[in-house]
């Protein structure tokens, strides 16, 4: 359905979703305000533009993948945006994969539903946006099994299923506008609390004198079983081939569980409800990145907060 397709937005997710849109054979336009990842496109003939609006004007369909929802605003509404005063626009969907709150996707989705089209393409009378935000984390993005949230129209989700199966292995429709944004920062929440519960526990019976790896085996046979502890132990030495086995190196960084706590408390707050295991979460996380682990996966939370080694 769509042939153009442009990128914004080349970071560590962006650059390997959008060489698999190359792969499966896409037109890409990309921009990045990093000259330095847009080389990695324009040196295979992928060709770059000097903002958002020129990739609008060469694409059918344009992806963002940006790091927080200032950046979104900015590339949606800034000077030389997507929806620059200048269009009609010319493509029909904007897809929006960043990590933001629903309320920025639910306002960004009604701006675009108010802009006109530069060339109607079948019933679509004007574009559309969805909020289609991922989980799975760079090395997802780079073997195309992403999962997307995906919020919007259905049509637009109909539309763009096959474009966000060839970087993903899965397209959940979430429901109206800014629900693939609720869904994503839900998960995270989910996410971040259970890594605790399962650093607090392991840590636990660690002082009482059980090793983690028994511990473990014994949680992922029990009830206590949950991706932190059969999929990404925090505890080093436990599992091979996560980030707590090559000291927290890799992986998604505290930085970002930290933001995405953010959006999960603002977005609570916008409708009337604070949760304690929420709130401290989000202490917690913002702790660590005081003291300077913010680049580190988050499952360092078990040395730094749990095991009270420092090194
Ligand atoms: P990143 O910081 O590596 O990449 C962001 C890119 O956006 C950078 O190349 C940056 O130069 C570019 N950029 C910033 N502002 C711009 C602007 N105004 N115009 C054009 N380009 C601009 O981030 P990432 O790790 O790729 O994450 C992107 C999003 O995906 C975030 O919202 C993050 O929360 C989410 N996410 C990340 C992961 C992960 O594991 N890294 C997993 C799931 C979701």
């Amino acid at each position: 359905q769509f042939e153009n397709v442009g990128f914004i937005g080349l970071g560590n997710m962006g650059s390997r979703m959008a060489s698999n849109l190359l792969k499966a054979g896409y037109k890409l336009t990309v921009h990045d305000v990093n000259h330095n990842v847009t080389k990695m496109f324009t040196n295979v003939g992928v060709p770059s533009k000097e903002t958002p609006f020129e990739v609008a004007e060469a694409s059918d369909v344009v992806i963002t993948m940006l790091p927080s929802s200032n950046h979104v605003m900015d590339v949606y509404m800034g000077p030389n945006g997507l929806l620059d005063e200048r269009s009609p626009l010319r493509p029909h969907l904007l897809i929006d994969s960043s990590t933001i709150d629903p309320q920025t996707s639910r306002k960004l989705s009604a701006k675009v539903a108010s802009c006109t089209l530069k060339e109607k393409k079948d019933n679509w009378e004007n574009p559309l946006m969805l909020d289609a935000p991922v989980s799975g984390g760079v090395l997802s993005a780079e073997a195309g099994t992403l999962t997307f949230m995906v919020g919007g129209s259905e049509d637009a989700y109909l539309a763009a299923k096959s474009l966000l199966l060839s970087m993903g292995k899965n397209a959940i429709f979430c429901g109206g506008a800014g629900n693939g944004s609720a869904a994503k920062i839900c998960n995270n929440l989910a996410m971040a609390v259970s890594m605790l519960g399962v650093s607090e526990a392991l840590s636990l019976g660690q002082s009482l004198g059980i090793s983690a790896s028994t511990l473990t085996k014994i949680f992922n046979s029990s009830t206590a079983r949950c991706w932190s502890s059969d999929s990404y132990n925090p505890v080093p030495g436990v599992m091979e081939g996560v980030p707590s086995s090559r000291n927290y190196t890799g992986g998604f960084a505290s930085k970002l569980m930290a933001k995405d706590l953010n959006l999960a408390v603002a977005s609570a707050k916008e409708v009337g409800l604070k949760f304690p295991l929420m709130s401290q979460a989000q202490e917690i996380y913002a702790e660590i990145c005081k003291d300077g682990h913010e680049i580190e996966d988050f499952s360092c939370v078990f040395r730094h907060h749990y095991s009270g080694k420092d090194e």
